[in-house]
């Protein structure tokens, strides 16, 4: 997953940016209300959550979320607020915000309210994807190819899990740098290469036909 931080705070900001990079998801920080919502409404598709302070310079927060809402993007957003900030939390839902809550939490807390919010039904994303004769659960979090279990690094997994999500796509190194790593990530890297290059060695060698492939100048696709 990949999760966009608002707080103005910057070391809390950071600490939770780490946590959720321990956890493997990947995640970006914005300290205050006006580049968040900036940030929202232009890349709204590369994050899959944002997790929004509520005071906060240049724009308050829940002025951030009724904005967003009303654009009709549905991203989904988890509220932090300082007690005080807001009557209640009847306000916060009211402003298009899933869930909140309040500071100062832990961060066992503020995982489990990220899972359940992932796990809503509005999602309805499939837990397993299938291709051929790979398949990827991703609630198990395990690949097989040809029924047998193949084990992947956390990054080799999410990106597969990209790529199945968007079979017989040719996708960019840009679309899968801007998902899977961080905004700031030098572009010009070749650590896209390098993974692709080591899922393929696991998914592909030895197992018959070639499911990945390399669109030269472009990018990458899985067949199905
Ligand atoms: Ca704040």
């Amino acid at each position: 997953m990949k999760i966009l931080i608002v707080e103005d705070e910057e070391k809390l900001a950071k600490s939770i940016k780490k946590g959720l990079e321990k956890e493997g998801h990947a995640a970006d920080y914005v300290l205050d209300g006006e580049s968040a919502q900036t940030r929202i409404e232009l890349h709204h598709e590369d994050y899959d959550l944002v997790i929004l302070d509520l005071m906060l310079p240049k724009r308050d927060g829940l002025v951030v979320c009724q904005n967003i809402r009303e654009k009709n993007l549905t991203i989904p957003i988890l509220v932090l607020t300082a007690k005080g900030d807001v009557n209640d939390k009847i306000e916060v839902l009211d402003k298009g915000a899933d869930d909140y809550l309040v500071k100062p939490f832990s961060f066992e807390e503020l995982m489990a309210r990220i899972r359940a919010l992932m796990r809503r039904p509005t999602e309805a994303l499939p837990i397993e994807l299938k291709l051929k004769t790979l398949t990827l659960n991703t609630s198990t979090r395990k690949v097989y190819r040809n029924g047998k279990e193949i084990n992947l690094t956390l990054k080799e997994f999410n990106l597969l899990e990209y790529l199945m999500r968007h079979p017989n796509q040719v996708l960019t190194r840009e679309q899968i740098l801007s998902n899977l790593w961080d905004f700031d990530f030098d572009s010009f890297s070749n650590i896209i290469d390098v993974h692709i290059k080591n899922l393929r060695k696991k998914i592909d060698t030895g197992n018959g036909q070639k499911l990945l492939e390399t669109i030269y100048g472009v990018g990458y696709r899985i067949k199905g």
